[in-house]
């Protein structure tokens, strides 16, 4: 494993006092983390230093031909004031496999979990204490050769950077309004879509502001080869409760692996629930709608954990799921899952860690 050299601040920020106003990744803590990669040395040079600017070489990779993967998880203040992180793990192995796709080096688990641990012990006392709020963690990665050459990557720079982030449910719980996107699509088979990379977000930018300006908060993707199949919803997996049965698309490679949806498939099964991973047709859930078979709808996702969805549009067609409301299947998930990571209830999955 390797060696962390850190440098404290000299000048530490003043923390924000009012945790009702933590909005989302606009505020970070006195540190970051950097580990160094070349073809010749491999990892090298982990170290913690004060959070500051990158000075990079106009013509860096990543500045010009995508390579850039990201993870994204939190850190969670319990009640007895112990930072716990929640399957940190599968992080670090998505991320393994996001650099395997994008040709980036993969980073073991053992230092990525070392140094995210390491970070937020530094930064322990930037973690918020209200239920809801957290200390978000980012780490990511990029390409950064010092040419216009496109080949495969020979120098890479992995960072940890992280900061305190709200309540997504400042106002209570409200159900959203999902638009089905039927023109662009986000990834394909075969394509980077299970990646967490950068580039699957510049590509999804022009349909989710379509959405927006038509009063919806995200889109629902269809697959990119017959815009048929359901795949995910924004930056979240989606889960549907049709009949009494919880159908999710099945993992197809287009679809990003979500770690809360993972959990939540887990979480309903032990509860009883029967649940499909499987191709979801358009037109399947357009009946459901039609005939009242669809129950409950929800995305979820690290920054929500669940985000109930009271209304889908599909192409001039809207429906209301639940009569706009939460559903009980989705409230259960809901407190499930916070209940762990807040260390309210017992985490008899053993998916919690300190730092
Ligand atoms: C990160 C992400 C998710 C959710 O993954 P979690 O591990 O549950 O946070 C879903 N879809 C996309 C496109 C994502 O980038």
């Amino acid at each position: 494993m390797l060696d962390i050299r850190i440098e404290k601040t000299t000048a530490p920020k003043a923390k924000p006092t009012d945790e009702s106003k933590l909005g989302f990744g606009q505020i970070f803590t006195d540190h970051m983390a950097l580990i160094d990669w070349n073809s010749d040395e491999g990892w090298h040079d982990a170290r913690i230093v004060p959070f500051g600017n990158f000075s990079m070489h106009p013509a860096a990779t990543c500045l010009h031909y995508g390579s850039e993967i990201f993870e994204g998880l939190k850190a969670y203040r319990r009640a007895d004031g112990v930072v716990q992180l929640f399957r940190p793990e599968e992080n670090a192995r998505r991320m393994i496999n996001s650099a395997e796709r994008l040709c980036l080096p993969q980073l073991p688990e053992e230092d990525f979990l070392n140094i995210v641990k390491t970070l937020v012990r530094l930064d322990e006392d930037w973690v918020p204490h209200s239920f809801g709020t957290s200390l978000y963690i980012r780490p990511f990665m990029f390409g950064n050769d010092e040419t216009l050459g496109v080949h495969a990557v020979h120098n890479a720079v992995f960072a940890v950077i992280c900061g305190p982030v709200g309540s997504y449910y400042k106002e209570g719980i409200n159900p959203v309004g999902i638009m089905i996107e039927d023109k662009d699509v986000r990834a394909v088979r075969g394509g980077t879509g299970y990646a967490k990379c950068g580039g699957n977000y510049a590509a999804s930018n022009r349909a989710g502001e379509r959405a927006e300006k038509q009063g919806y908060s995200q889109v629902l993707w269809l697959d990119g080869v017959e815009r048929k199949y359901i795949e995910e919803v924004g930056a979240m997996n989606v889960m549907f409760k049709i009949g009494g049965v919880v159908v999710t698309p099945a993992l197809t490679g287009s679809i990003l692996p979500g770690v809360t949806r993972k959990s939540c498939i887990e979480v309903l099964k032990q509860a009883g629930y029967p649940v499909e991973e499987r191709l979801l047709s358009v037109d399947e859930l357009e009946r459901a709608m039609d005939e009242g078979t669809l129950e409950e709808a929800w995305g979820c996702g690290t920054a929500a954990v669940v985000s109930p969805i009271g209304k889908l549009a599909y192409k001039d067609k809207t429906f209301v799921v639940n009569n706009g409301e939460i559903g009980p299947v989705t409230q259960m998930l809901y407190d499930t899952l916070t209940g762990i990571q807040w260390g309210r209830i017992e985490d008899k999955f053993g998916w919690t860690t300190p730092v």
